[in-house]
């Protein structure tokens, strides 16, 4: 085949966990055709003799928001080979912007990243309003790295309630709002989006990050699909008042499972924990004796045993062991 580039004499590890060996990577038409003894010529040959050839690392977690303003080779993500970031973490950034808000949107960086004001300030250019026209500007810094776009929801709340994100969560109609411009952000190629609840993330004049006044509130129902075991769990998150209810929807596979939310008086959710203990790879199992309980009792455990899934409680009072599914509380 016809080589575009050949990089030889490189050590190569090639992310499998395969160990590192010496060889050569020829590349055609943008892909890796070929990685070993490779003869032949290429377009052009590069000479990594004494270096490590491997694929990109992608950093999943940057705040590189600001500094594509002033810095398309994403340093120093570059130097140490990312060829990938995910921007936009944590709930924080600057897009989407009016002019009135973007000292806020600085304070905001400058209270959760520790990135100076006035770094920001000289660095950030603003030839953008909205989340895709600040997508287009970051293209137009002609970075070296692939960057893909977490649409951050705290300058989402700003843009829609001003203000008010600071202080409340939105009401129906600003969620809709919200809801409608992250559909766009996300049509225009972004990634997800991003929140936080960490109290650290603080914010413009040290209050809490606005996405943290989100309401929690936001889902009704989610639909997953279905399997005996994931009814049997939702009966029993809904007898121990964790869920308002659920309902199996026929879809001529293995159906879908609706599970309806609950939220407090004050929308507060009512799971505040949910943590899987066996797992297919490590496999949890408890003698009757060793029943374990969850805060002194507070939370639920649940338990698969001969007899069904079910509660400590219930695997208590039939004095059996079983395998340690999730602790609820
Ligand atoms: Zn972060």
């Amino acid at each position: 085949m016809a080589l575009d580039i050949l990089i030889e004499n490189g050590i190569v590890v090639d992310g499998t966990g395969a160990p590192a060996k010496q060889a050569s990577i020829g590349i055609a038409q943008g892909k890796i055709a070929e990685v070993g003894n490779i003869s032949g010529t290429a377009k052009r040959t590069i000479d990594a003799g004494g270096l490590v050839v491997a694929p990109g690392f992608i950093d999943p977690h940057t705040h590189y928001d600001a500094q594509i303003c002033w810095d398309g080779a994403t340093t120093p993500s570059s130097w140490h080979g990312v060829t990938s970031v995910v921007m936009g973490n944590c709930g924080v950034g600057i897009a989407p912007c009016r002019p009135e808000a973007r000292e806020i949107a600085m304070r905001d960086l400058v209270n959760v990243e520790a990135i100076p004001f006035e770094v920001l300030d000289a660095g950030i250019t603003w030839d953008w309003e909205t989340f895709p026209q600040y997508m287009d500007a970051a293209a137009r810094r002609k970075p070296s790295l692939n960057l893909a776009f977490l649409a951050p929801l705290t300058p989402f709340r700003h843009y829609v309630m001003n203000e008010d994100s600071l202080e409340r969560s939105a009401t129906a109609e600003e969620t809709a709002k919200i809801k409608a411009l992250l559909g766009e952000a996300i049509d225009a190629g972004a990634f997800g989006f991003s929140s936080t609840i960490l109290n650290q993330h603080l914010g413009f004049e040290g209050r809490p990050l606005a996405c943290r006044n989100a309401s929690r509130a936001e889902h009704e129902k989610v639909d997953i699909p279905s399997s005996k075991l994931k009814v049997r769990l939702a009966e029993i998150l809904k007898d121990e008042g964790f869920i308002k209810n659920y309902r199996l929807i026929e879809d001529k596979k293995q159906g879908m499972l609706r599970v309806y939310l609950k939220y407090g008086a004050g929308n507060e959710r009512i799971i505040s924990g949910l943590v899987r203990v066996s797992k297919p790879g490590r496999r949890v199992y408890v003698a009757k004796d060793k029943i374990p309980t969850i805060l002194g009792g507070m939370g639920v455990v649940i338990l698969s045993t001969s007899r069904g899934v079910m509660t400590d409680r219930d695997v208590r009072k039939q004095k059996l062991g079983g395998e340690v599914l999730a602790y609820v509380w």
